[in-house]
């Protein structure tokens, strides 16, 4: 992903040798590569104005150290602007699930149909049985883990839950399609309790597009659970649209994280970058594979590494 941002800049990096600060006239190639490689990568044009101006303004003045050229100073700069836009500037453990409460421990999944969020409910229900989850730099040993799907609208959503949760080895809470999301949502937490679950994660109803019913009802599920996280579930394919999605599910709901799927299948990756800047929330996973263990946590340094190649 982003494989042109490295090419473009170093292509630049070879021009500018022998000066000692940058300044407006020696950065404005790097700066203009910096843009376009980041309009490729599908980033969203307001989020590329920002973050270029925000590389401009930090650099501009900048003494260059003498073992590099305004062109590698420059380089470094980005790195590091990119590490904090990804996350990074909201320190460590940001990225990290938040699972210290009175359990069970309740983790609501948003996002539109077809975003990753049964798969991820089940990949994420797996990761957190065998033991996954790290709090304060320790692993938090395995989990109980329970899963139910409110979503009462789709007739093959409960069941594809199902499957999904016997494919992960996970303990799956048949819901009825004839009940209210909320009803099924009451009663799993209290399954949970008097089986001493850990962690009950509660998969969603999406639509196609963002629409005012949906919001409404995941909004009285999230009064109802009072969850310790709200996941926003994106499609990295959604590029620019992701955008608007996010923004839309960050206004309803007080999100704690987002989780990116189907980063395998982005060539560009721009979607992480927007959605981190529109919700200012933490990317907390990344989804790489459509199997079960295709889920990782998300770290920002190493995401802007790998933009930078
Ligand atoms: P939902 O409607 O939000 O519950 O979405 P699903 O969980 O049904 O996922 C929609 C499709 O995306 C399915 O075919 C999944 O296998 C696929 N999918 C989900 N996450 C990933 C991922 O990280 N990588 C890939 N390649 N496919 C994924």
């Amino acid at each position: 992903m982003f494989e042109n941002l490295t090419q473009r800049m170093s292509r630049v990096v070879k021009t500018l040798r022998g000066e000692a600060r940058l300044t407006e006239s020696n950065t404005q190639d790097m700066l203009r590569e910096v843009r376009l490689a980041l309009l490729e990568a599908d980033v969203a044009l307001p989020v590329v104005r920002e973050f270029v101006a925000r590389i401009k303004e930090k650099a501009l003045g900048h003494e260059v150290a003498d073992s590099l050229n305004p062109g590698q100073a420059l380089v470094g700069i980005v790195h590091s602007e990119l590490t904090a836009l990804m996350g990074g500037d909201l320190g460590e453990g940001a990225s990290e699930l938040s699972l210290a409460t009175q359990p069970p421990a309740i983790i609501l999944m948003a996002g539109l149909q077809g975003a990753g969020k049964t798969t991820t409910t089940g990949k994420l229900a797996k990761w957190l049985t065998e033991g996954g989850h790290v709090q304060q730099g320790r692993k938090s040993g395995k989990k109980k883990v329970l899963v139910v799907s409110a979503d009462v609208y789709r007739p093959a959503a409960i069941d594809q839950l199902k499957t999904v949760a016997e494919q992960a080895k996970v303990d799956f809470l048949p819901s009825d399609p004839s009940q209210k999301p909320e009803a099924i949502a009451t009663g799993a937490v209290e399954h949970a309790k008097r089986h001493h679950y850990d962690i009950l994660i509660v998969d969603t109803a999406g639509r196609l597009g963002v629409d005012e019913a949906m919001m409404r009802e995941i909004r009285s599920l999230h009064d109802l659970l009072n969850p310790i996280e709200t996941l926003f579930v994106v499609d990295a394919m959604q590029g620019q649209d992701a955008v608007n999605t996010a923004k839309a599910f960050g206004d309803a709901l007080p999100l704690t994280g987002v989780v990116l799927t189907k980063l395998d299948g982005d060539a560009r990756g721009g979607a992480a970058l927007s959605v981190r800047h529109v919700t200012g929330k933490p990317l907390k996973f990344v989804g790489v594979s459509e199997k079960l263990d295709g889920l990782e946590p998300f770290h920002p340094e190493r995401m802007a590494q790998r933009v930078l190649g």
